[in-house]
């Protein structure tokens, strides 16, 4: 019976099944070891979840967080104590957070060394270098949480969208310590990850609402309708902005060991913005999608015309190279924020006219640390009165506050994944989305270039969560 449920949890988030489970008798064995390790403090809590979230003896087991939970009641208890994991690009994260908003702890491992030196990531070393301290970092975040393992109600890690080797070694951690305490585990897209952690900080903030999105990797606008459930108003065709200010400050000869953005933002006060003329991207293009390859290229082609070697660093330059260096960040920064802001403003009006309640954008992701982007992008919300929340910089950047955050607004509505078994089947491939839209898009939206990418792209979360509800 144990191997049986054990190869059934394992063979549900292989196959990624969409429809509910119903497990019968051995259901039972998973409800009592759930009700057991769902650990609110207190028992008058603990009741209560068990009778929302499970109203009978058959268990509604869920698969990758969709489970079809119409029947269950939202569970709102404060007591919950979530551990989040995050490893899907450069940053080994951990954190815990209470359900009440508390966090307990936050650790962060990043990769800078590994970044200078290869000028990006390099998967197989960032899969080694977040093997290397996975560990150590959950257990840091246990420790300054004064918790152990077996005081923790649910795991959550990023299971994609992110590089595989990378996410495999979260997922294999997270489901290590759920096997171990029997706990069970909230599967959770990092881009939805970065959009609701605004949530934890406003907790006023409702659905739905604007976000825009903007990292290394992603640059995205979305119409938050619920949770599970986003409209993608727009998305890059190419490169993401957080990568065009890495490159840039690589060209630059800048300091990367902070990151490339923040190098970039603090050179630029130093420049003149309308010194260096770089072209808007996408000027024609009347929709909400996103372009930097061009002005990645501009910005390449500047720093040759002015004969400025970024092999040799900022410190060693010139004034005189300091000085130019400067104008083309500043100059660099005012185009690709410009490029935002437009986008932005078109994104709003969309979004009033498909949800006309909205009164919030949420800028998110590692470039929304940046306070030029942010003062820029006040000015767009405050020309449509709208509201803008940024979280804090260390939760705009990848973190794991935002992955148990996520996993507790999941396991609320009891989108989770019963516990894995001890030892998982030799056969057992672990459920990672590495091309994982958050939603569907929206049809003005449509963006050419991006639609012919669609090579082993996973179904977008909002689609499963719909299919689940249906
Ligand atoms: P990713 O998943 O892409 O690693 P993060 O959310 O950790 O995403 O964001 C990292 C990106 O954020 C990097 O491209 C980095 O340069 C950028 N970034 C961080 N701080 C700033 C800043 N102050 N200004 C602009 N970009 C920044
Ligand atoms: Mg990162």
């Amino acid at each position: 019976m144990a191997s049986l449920a054990s190869t059934l949890s394992c063979t549900i988030s292989r196959l990624n099944l969409f429809a509910e489970l119903s497990l019968n008798h051995h259901s039972i064995r998973i409800y009592r070891t759930l009700s057991s390790k769902l650990r609110p403090m207190n028992s008058l809590y603990h009741r209560r979840v068990f009778k929302s979230s499970f109203p009978s003896t058959t268990i509604k087991s869920t698969t990758s967080n969709c489970s079809k939970n119409t029947s269950l009641k939202p569970v709102y208890d404060d007591n919950l104590v979530v551990l989040g994991i995050e490893t899907s690009c450069d940053d080994t994260a951990a954190a815990v957070v209470r359900s009440n908003g508390e966090i307990l702890s936050q650790v962060v491992s990043s990769q800078a060394d590994l970044l200078v030196k290869y000028g990006g990531v390099a998967p197989k070393m960032a899969e080694e270098a977040h093997s290397q301290v996975i560990d150590q970092v959950v257990q840091d975040a246990l420790d300054k949480a004064n918790l152990t393992e077996a005081d923790l109600s649910a795991v959550a890690v990023t299971i994609g969208p992110g590089l595989s080797l990378c996410l495999r070694v979260g997922v294999q951690k997270a489901r290590k310590v759920a096997a171990i305490h029997q706990l069970p585990i909230v599967n959770v897209h990092h881009m939805e990850a970065h959009a609701l952690v605004a949530r934890l900080c406003e907790r006023d903030l409702q659905f739905p609402f604007l976000a825009l999105l903007i990292s290394g990797g992603h640059n995205l606008l979305v119409l938050a309708r619920d949770l599970g459930d986003y409209l993608q108003l727009g998305t890059t065709i190419d490169d993401a902005i957080g990568e065009a200010y890495d490159k840039s400050a690589k060209w630059l000869g800048l300091d990367l060991r902070r990151s490339g953005g923040a190098a970039i933002e603090e050179l630029a006060q130093r420049g003149d913005s309308h010194s260096v003329k770089f072209s808007v991207p996408m000027k024609q293009h009347k929709d909400c999608n996103f372009s930097y390859a061009g002005l990645k290229t501009q910005v390449k082609l500047a720093i040759e015309s002015k004969n400025i070697d970024g092999g040799v660093p900022f410190s060693s330059a010139s004034i005189e190279d300091q000085g130019q260096r400067a104008d083309i960040a500043a100059s660099f920064q005012r185009v690709a924020v410009l490029h935002l802001e437009e986008r932005c403003e078109r994104a709003v009006q969309w979004a009033l006219e498909i949800e006309p309640s909205i009164k919030h954008l949420v800028v998110s992701g590692g470039v929304a640390s940046n306070q030029y982007v942010r003062a820029r992008l006040h000015e767009v919300v405050g020309r449509n009165s709208l509201q803008l929340i940024c979280p804090p910089p260390s939760l705009c950047t990848d973190n794991g506050v935002m992955i148990a955050w996520t996993g507790i607004e999941n396991f609320r509505l009891g989108r989770f994944d019963p516990p894995p078994p001890v030892i998982e089947p030799e056969d057992c491939q672990i459920d990672l989305r590495p091309r994982w839209p958050l939603g569907e898009e929206y049809g003005k939206g449509r963006s050419v270039a991006r639609s012919m990418k669609t090579a082993r792209i996973h179904p977008s979360l909002t689609s499963l969560t719909q299919h689940q509800r249906q």
